[in-house]
C-alpha cells in the first residue's frame, strides 16, 4: 500500500534535500510536488488543499531547527501534517465498556462480514474477550452461512438468525443471549446495499438505538478510493460512525480513501485489513503509517537521535561535504566510529530514506555489524592520501591493503563498490551530482 505516493514524495524530497533555506520559491515547487503526490494516489481535492495550506503556513512561519537541513525541516513538516492527516493518535476500541456493542455497517461486499470475524479473532487474542458474532443481513441467505462458517472456524457463538427474523428484533434478542453466554463482546453485522438507500438506513438507526452500541464501525473497501470516502459521509451524517475500518488494503497501492477519512468524517481509521485470511487485520498506527508514506523507515527517530548524540557542527560538515561529494574514506571511517554510538548500523542505514532499498540490493554485502569491523580494518590499512583519493587505489594497493587487513582483496573490491554507490545515493540525496557539479571522488 502506498507505494506510488512514496514513490513521488521521495523524489520531491531528494530535490529539496541540497536547499540552504526555506524560501517561498522551493517551498512553492516542493508544495506543488506533494499536492500532485496527493492528487495521484486519489486524495480527496478538498482534503489536498487543506493539507498543503497547513504545510505551507507552517513552513513559512517556523523557524529551521537547529541541527535539521531545511529539507529536512520541509519533511519534519510533512510527516507531522500526515500523521493528523491520518488521524493523530492511534484510536482503538473503547476496551472498559462491557458488553463492547459493535456495529459493522458498510456497503455490501465492503468486507463487513470477514472484518467482524477478524475484530472477533483479534479481541480474543489481544484482550480476552468473548466474542458473540450476529448475522443482522437477513435479505441475503449467503450472509449468514458466511458467518456461521467463520464462527465454526474461530469457534465462536452465533446468533441463530434466519431470513424471516426481523433484523432489529435479532439485535436486541442477541444481547440477551449474549450476556446468558457470558460473551461481553457482541458484533452485529449489518445488511449492505451495492448502493445507500433510505430503507436499509432507516434500518440501521433503529438498531442503533435499541441496542446502543459503543462503536458503529464503517466498512470499507480501500480500492474504491474517494467513492469509499463519499458513502463513508453518507453513513456518518444519517448514523453517526465512530471509527472505519478499511479493507482489502494489501491489494490498494494509492492509499487515497485512508488519506481522506479522517478530514472528511471526523472520524479515524481503527484498523485496515491486508487480506483475505482471519489473522490478516492490523490496527492503524497513522505515525508508522506517515513514515511508510514518505519512504523513510524512520527518519524522525534518526534526526533525533543524531541530535542529541553527534554535535551540530559536525553534522553540518558532514552533510556539506556530501553535497559537494567530498566525503571520503577518512570522513567515512571517523563518521562510522561515531555513528556506532548511536546504535547497530544496520538499523541506522535502514534509517536512511532510500537506504532499505540499497542495502537490499547489496544483499549480503550490506553492512551488518561484523563487517563493520572488517570495513575499518580495510579502512585502516589504507594510506592517508589513499583515504583521501580512493582513485588511487590501483591493483598493486588493493593487495597491499587486503594483506594488511587480513582480508581478500575481492573484499577491498566490495567495500570500494558500496562506498561508491554510497556517495551516489548520498549526493543525490543531499541535491547534488546535477548538471554542472562536481563529479564523485571516484569518477
Ligand atoms: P460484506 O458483503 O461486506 O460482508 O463483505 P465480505 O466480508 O463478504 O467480503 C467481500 C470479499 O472481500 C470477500 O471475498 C472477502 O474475502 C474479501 N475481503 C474482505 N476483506 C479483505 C481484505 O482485507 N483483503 C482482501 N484481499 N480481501 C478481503
Amino acid at each position: 500500500m502506498f507505494e506510488s505516493l512514496q514513490e513521488r514524495l521521495s523524489s520531491t524530497f531528494s530535490k529539496l534535500g541540497g536547499k540552504k533555506t526555506l524560501d517561498e520559491n522551493n517551498i512553492k515547487e516542493g508544495l506543488r510536488e506533494v499536492r500532485l503526490a496527493l492528487l495521484e494516489a486519489d486524495v480527496n481535492f478538498k482534503v489536498v488543499k487543506q493539507f498543503v495550506d497547513q504545510v505551507k503556513e507552517r513552513a513559512m512561519g517556523d523557524e529551521v531547527l537547529k541541527g535539521l537541513e531545511p529539507g529536512q525541516h520541509f519533511i519534519k513538516i510533512v510527516n507531522e501534517e500526515l500523521i493528523e492527516l491520518l488521524g493523530g493518535e492511534q484510536q482503538g476500541l473503547d476496551l472498559k465498556a462491557k458488553p463492547l456493542k459493535l456495529m459493522m455497517v458498510g456497503l455490501q461486499g465492503s468486507g463487513k462480514t470477514t472484518s467482524s470475524g477478524k475484530i472477533a479473532l483479534f479481541m480474543r487474542k489481544q484482550h480476552a474477550r468473548k466474542p458473540y458474532l450476529v448475522p443482522a443481513d437477513v435479505y441475503r441467505p449467503a450472509a449468514i452461512d458466511q458467518l456461521n462458517t467463520l464462527a465454526k472456524q474461530l469457534d465462536c457463538p452465533v446468533y441463530p438468525s434466519t431470513t424471516d427474523m426481523n433484523p432489529v428484533d435479532i439485535c436486541k434478542d442477541a444481547l440477551v443471549k449474549a450476556e446468558e453466554l457470558g460473551c461481553d463482546l457482541v458484533l452485529f453485522d449489518t445488511a449492505g446495499r451495492l448502493a445507500i438507500d433510505e430503507v436499509l438506513m432507516d434500518e440501521l438507526e433503529n438498531i442503533k438505538n435499541e441496542c446502543a452500541p459503543q462503536e458503529i464501525l464503517f466498512v470499507a473497501d480501500a480500492m474504491t478510493g474517494q467513492d469509499a470516502v463519499t458513502v463513508a459521509e453518507t453513513f456518518n451524517e444519517k448514523l453517526g460512525i465512530t471509527g472505519v475500518v478499511l479493507t482489502k488494503m494489501d491489494g490498494d497501492a494509492r492509499g487515497g480513501a485512508a488519506l481522506s477519512i479522517k478530514t472528511v468524517t471526523g472520524q479515524s481509521v481503527k484498523f485496515v485489513g491486508v487480506g483475505e485470511k482471519l489473522s490478516e487485520l492490523e490496527l492503524f498506527h497513522p505515525d508508522r503509517i506517515a513514515s511508510r508514506i514518505l519512504g523513510m523507515g524512520d527518519m524522525m527517530t534518526l534526526i533525533e537521535k543524531a541530535q542529541s548524540e553527534i554535535n551540530e557542527d559536525e553534522a553540518k560538515a558532514m552533510a556539506e561535504k556530501m553535497a559537494k561529494a567530498e566525503f571520503d574514506f577518512e570522513d567515512f571511517l571517523g563518521h562510522m566510529k561515531k555513528l556506532k554510538k548511536l546504535g547497530s548500523m544496520e538499523g541506522l542505514l535502514k534509517m536512511i530514506p532510500g537506504m532499505g532499498n540499497i542495502m537490499k540490493q547489496m544483499g549480503d554485502n550490506a553492512m551488518p555489524e561484523d563487517e563493520m569491523k572488517r570495513t575499518e580494518a580495510i579502512i585502516s590499512s589504507m594510506t592517508m592520501q589513499e583515504r583521501r583519493q580512493p582513485k588511487l587505489i590501483n591493483a598493486s594497493r588493493k593487495e597491499r591493503i587486503a594483506k594488511g587487513s587480513g582480508v581478500k582483496v575481492a573484499d577491498v573490491n566490495v567495500l570500494i563498490k558500496n562506498f561508491k554507490q554510497m556517495s551516489t545515493v548520498m549526493q543525490s540525496m543531499m541535491g547534488g551530482g546535477g548538471k554542472g557539479k562536481k563529479k564523485g571522488l571516484l569518477g
